[in-house]
């Protein structure tokens, strides 16, 4: 009897351990033009589901896939959308008008033209990028449950927002699945959800622009999502001049106006993505007022001149790796 019992409680005590998803699990896919990568505490089968989930996404949202929705919507300007592209648009839209443009997912033709899709880059002549503007104003798209339209030749591109909504996706399948510890990389929009095992908070690094593979500091963080948009995530070089994959809206041309990063730390993986690309754009001043009308985030902005703005309700979480490098300036 005595032997059945340590046997039963043994049993229990497996099953305890792995109804608590003490096991540590790691996956990564490439997708999205990034590679990804998943840690959590918690069942195996779970890691295929998240996975899955963003291969899914990425085959709706892909500019270049030709079986993709967004390639579809481009090619016939109207669709019936999937939940997800109908969702994701209009969030989107509102993020959209909210930041004044700065944020335009209809910024496709302009991308094209700098070559940033196709890979081959060339500097375009001024009177083509005036022409691909013309057709960028995320006004041109409409949403209802049941139609999506594209407007006026308009062309839609999520690669601003689309890694942040994956993000949110895979938090609520974690959700669903009763994991309480994950860290998700997907590729520059970092989820940390719970805490470590240890029950110290994550620590999410922030990358050095001019040497991405360092990290300039460290947030400490738990439920948060921090995406970041950087110049040096993808750009190239004519003349002795960058050119990155970041467009101001405004003149068609790469932002080229002192950021080197945008640090944006929310709730929401699809507002922490949108936010860290308009900031971007928007420039210092536009950011820091943005936020002040805002605040329901917070930032970490570096600058080429190499300070480092910081708002004010991370301060106390944020470490510096390389004091000297950068003069921090809180907000
Ligand atoms: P992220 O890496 O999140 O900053 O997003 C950058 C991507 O979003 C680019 O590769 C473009 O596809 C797209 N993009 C660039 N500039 C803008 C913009 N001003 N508004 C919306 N999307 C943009
Ligand atoms: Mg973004």
């Amino acid at each position: 009897m005595k032997k059945l019992l340590a046997a039963f409680s043994a049993a229990i005590l497996v099953l305890t351990l792995a109804s608590c998803g003490t096991q540590k699990q790691s996956v990564s896919v490439e997708a999205m033009d990034t590679f990804m990568k998943i840690e959590y505490y918690g069942d195996e089968s779970v890691g295929e589901k998240l996975t899955g989930e963003i291969k899914r996404l990425d085959s709706l949202f892909s500019v270049t896939d030709k079986n993709s929705e967004v390639y579809a919507l481009n090619r016939d300007k109207e669709v019936k959308p999937s939940d997800d592209l109908s969702a994701l648009l209009k969030r989107s839209l509102t993020l959209c008008d909210r930041l004044d443009g700065a944020l335009d997912v209809t910024i496709l033709p302009v991308v094209e033209k700098w070559g940033f899709l196709s890979g081959k880059y060339r500097v375009p002549e001024k009177q083509e990028i005036q022409s691909a503007l013309k057709v960028v104003n995320y006004k041109n798209i409409e949403v209802d449950n049941d139609k999506v339209k594209l407007k006026n030749n308009a062309k839609l591109d999520l690669g601003a927002v689309a890694k942040g909504y994956a993000a949110d996706k895979c938090l609520e399948i974690l959700g669903d699945n009763n994991v309480e510890t994950s860290l998700l990389n997907l590729g520059g929009t970092i989820a940390v959800h719970g805490r470590k095992p240890d029950g110290t908070p994550w620590r999410v690094g922030i990358a050095d622009p001019d040497n991405p593979s360092d990290y300039i500091g460290f947030v400490s963080c738990s439920d948060k999502v921090v995406a970041t948009s950087g110049g040096y995530e993808r750009y190239f070089e004519k003349d002795g001049r960058r050119y990155i994959h970041i467009i101001d809206t405004q003149t068609g041309f790469p932002s080229d106006n002192g950021i080197a990063s945008v640090t944006v730390i929310s709730d929401s993986g699809t507002l922490s993505d949108a936010l860290s690309t308009a900031l971007f754009v928007k420039g210092l001043d536009g950011a820091r007022e943005y936020h002040r009308d805002n605040p329901d985030f917070d930032y970490v902005i570096l600058t080429t001149d190499k300070k480092l703005y910081i708002s004010e309700g991370i301060v106390n979480d944020f470490t510096l790796s390389e004091s000297d490098r950068y003069e921090v300036v809180k907000n």
